[in-house]
């Protein structure tokens, strides 16, 4: 396509006249995609290949055109949508990250990022997911679990910033569930109508919501400050999802419907574990882009 418009422009050919830069374009995003579609041994990415140096220009490439962005100097409709743009970026740097484990860790000779998909990691989830129903189908009691006399023995005096985030979490994990719910059973004991809640912890939740929005079930925000306790503990571990849940286990916890039961605690518990490592990661991230930015500015102080 670049040799295209480029013989063609010699040519002379009307209409290509200035295409310079289209052209660029093309044989960039042309090498992009071959290098994250390598499929035979011969085309392999390898140690010393120079796909490497094409997925880390992607990614320079990707972070300046943003900036221009962030300095105002286009505008939103001539960049990316959010969503592309992270997901080019998670992309670009799984595929380099990926690429290096196996070939500097696992011994790889070279790898086929054309293999590379999804559906290996979602069966494996498939398959968490389903004996995490069984485990929690064994553990919930069927106690009745009403909404509201779940204040009662409620007594605290203040609550520490976290439980109110929490609480506040609680509440957002729960309206995603609940949109996904026509069951009666579930919906009542999830939902709790009362505007205003009059706990220490449901301050932040008050404070947000003036009135509207969706406060947990406290069986539910009780459970989550356990899972978030044990993810805690473990989140420096790179498999935090699993230590969690097998923690999460030991638990007791009620829920009133019982044909949904085991599906509706562990929808809550993945979307709370999930929203929970992806939060962590950012925040992991920003403490080593603070990190280097520190090392950039003494290295300057010792070089001048
Ligand atoms: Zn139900």
């Amino acid at each position: 396509m670049a040799c295209g418009i480029e013989f063609y422009r010699r040519k002379k050919i009307v209409g290509l006249g200035g295409s310079e830069e289209t052209q660029n374009f093309t044989l960039f995003l042309n090498n992009l995609f071959d290098t994250l579609n390598r499929r035979y041994a011969s085309e392999g990415i390898t140690k010393s290949s120079n796909d490497f140096k094409i997925l880390e220009n992607a990614e320079v490439w990707l972070n300046n055109w943003e900036q221009l962005l962030h300095d105002s100097k286009i505008s939103p409709n001539e960049f990316l949508t959010c969503s592309t743009a992270e997901g080019l970026r998670v992309t670009l740097r799984s595929s380099i990250e990926l690429c290096r484990y196996l070939l500097y860790d696992c011994g790889f000779n070279y790898v086929l990022t054309g293999k590379m998909n999804q559906n290996p990691l979602e069966t494996i989830r498939q398959q968490k997911l389903s004996n995490l129903k069984l485990k929690v189908d064994l553990l919930i009691d069927e106690d009745s679990w009403k909404a509201n006399d779940i204040f009662e023995d409620h007594n605290y005096n203040e609550a520490t910033a976290l439980n109110c985030i929490i609480y506040y979490a609680t509440g957002y994990v729960t309206k995603k569930i609940i949109k996904n719910t026509s069951c009666i059973l579930c919906l009542n004991a999830l939902k709790n109508n009362q505007k205003y809640v009059d706990i220490p912890e449901a301050e932040l939740a008050n404070l947000k919501s003036k009135g509207g929005l969706t406060h947990p079930n406290i069986h539910l925000f009780h459970f989550l400050t356990k899972v978030e306790e044990s993810f805690a503990t473990h989140c420096q571990h790179k498999n935090v999802f699993d230590l969690t849940v097998d923690d999460v286990l030991n638990f007791p916890i009620l829920f009133p419907c019982n044909e949904h039961k085991s599906q509706v605690v562990s929808s809550i518990l993945t979307n709370y574990l999930i929203m929970r490592m992806r939060h962590f990661a950012v925040q992991e991230n920003r403490k080593e882009k603070k990190n280097s930015r520190e090392k950039k500015k003494i290295a300057k102080l010792v070089s001048t």
